[in-house]
């Protein structure tokens, strides 16, 4: 489909023009693996004032807490960002034929070893893993997740837009600030304003 390597979307962000993938979408996708376990510990503290002055723990109660609370205790919940980063480091490991990551104690130890590993894995993973895409789509939504929940930074809207390439049924995730975007489907790329001129996708196409 890509004769030309030049032209051949970035493994990481789907967007043209990468050759294997641009270098920006690898530092962002390190430095989202290296703030993890900071904000894994910040979402603790930020759980603290919650707390009231019995001490006892959280889980369990049953007075309503804030929505806001509740984002808090599901990230640092095992399942939360612990479930997200262990889930990729255990398919990498698979592709690699390695053994499943070692058991590590707490929820914040195995968050840190598994984002540990996976930040030493993104040469491989930005070449060769076929779903480097949704793995870095994936940690960068966490991140964004856990400074919303923080209230550091709003988390970027995301729109799904249709591609207009007739009878392809590709779509195409992009956010305010994507700068142009090419369908994973048929392979046509939209600049900035054709990306803004698409028709916003639909579940089921009308007839
Ligand atoms: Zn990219
Ligand atoms: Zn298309």
């Amino acid at each position: 489909m890509y004769d030309d390597i030049d032209t051949a979307p970035c493994t990481l962000c789907h967007r043209p023009g990468a050759g294997i993938y641009h270098p920006g979408c690898r530092a962002r996708l390190e430095e989202h693996l290296r703030v993890l376990p900071r904000l894994y510990r910040v979402l603790e503290v930020a759980l603290v004032p919650t707390r009231g002055s019995s001490g006892g723990p959280v889980t369990g109660s049953r007075t309503a807490p804030l929505p806001c609370r509740l984002d808090t205790l599901d990230l640092r919940a095992r399942g939360g960002i612990e479930g997200v980063l262990t889930t990729w480091e255990r398919d990498v490991r698979e592709l690699l034929g390695w053994d499943p990551p070692p058991a590590c104690g707490s929820v914040e130890e195995t968050v840190v070893s598994s984002a540990w590993f996976l930040l030493n894995q993104i040469p491989w993973i930005a070449e060769q893993h076929p779903a480097a895409y949704e793995l870095a789509d994936e940690i960068h939504q966490l991140v964004a997740h856990c400074r919303a929940v923080l209230g550091e930074e709003p988390a970027e809207r995301r729109i799904t837009l249709a591609c207009a390439t007739p009878d392809c049924t590709g779509v195409l995730r992009i956010t305010l600030s994507t700068p142009g975007q090419q369908c994973g489907r048929c392979g046509t790329s939209y600049g900035w304003e054709a990306l803004r001129a698409l028709r916003p996708a639909t579940r089921a196409v009308a007839a």
